[in-house]
């Protein structure tokens, strides 16, 4: 018993992801408001989205919206916060996204109890173990039941747009003799290297 926002391809983001689980849903969610508020990425019209978090909710994200990490439409900044900006290219449009946490802080205490013994590597008994599963699904359904509004967020913003993706020059590692896009490479002493390899030779000097 899943889908709520039928027009969307709730059975194809589960694929894609592998599992179902409330931060899918999250993502689900996000898309549906993206698609409504920007419209999909496609050949003639770009969209970019800037993903503050990278959790489950991404796949959902990038299965139905098109914005993925591999075209560079897709992209991460590490804040660890459940908040994704999408902006069209043609008229520079751009929504900000974010979870509220009233929300999405609201938790099952029981579940969280046994989750956490779980994790400890607790025996937990049959009984808790459905117990788990059948609140994990209860949130999944109240997730994609809930109107939009309770879950998000969601204004216009003035962004830049990001720059597009660019193909970049490479340069050899003087130290593990890989290729490595020039915009990362680091320089020392005079050579060039990847990010790991130069972490690992200043390291080598504290
Ligand atoms: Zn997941
Ligand atoms: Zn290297």
């Amino acid at each position: 018993m899943i889908p709520t926002p039928t027009h969307l391809d709730i059975e194809g983001a589960l694929r894609f992801h592998g599992h179902s689980c409330p931060g899918l849903s999250m993502g689900i969610r996000i898309a549906e408001v993206a698609l409504r508020e920007i419209g999909p990425h496609s050949v003639d019209e770009e969209v970019v989205c800037i993903a503050e978090a990278d959790h489950c909710g991404v796949d959902a994200i990038q299965y139905l919206t098109g914005c993925t990490a591999g075209k560079g439409n897709l992209i991460h900044v590490d804040h660890g916060k459940s908040v994704f900006t999408f902006v069209r290219r043609s008229d520079g449009k751009a929504v900000r996204i974010s979870a509220r946490p009233e929300f999405w802080g609201r938790s099952d205490p029981k579940d969280g109890e046994i989750s956490g013994r779980m994790r400890a590597g607790q025996p937990v008994s049959d009984e808790d173990r459905d117990y788990v599963q059948q609140s994990r699904e209860r949130r999944i359904q109240t997730i994609l039941d809930a109107p939009l509004q309770e879950l998000f967020e969601v204004r216009e913003v003035e962004i830049d747009v990001p720059d597009r993706a660019r193909i970049v020059n490479s340069v050899v590692c003087a130290e593990c003799g890989e290729a490595t896009m020039s915009t990362r490479a680091r320089s020392f002493r005079g050579q060039l290297y990847c990010v790991p390899c130069f972490e690992v030779l200043t390291q080598a000097e504290l």
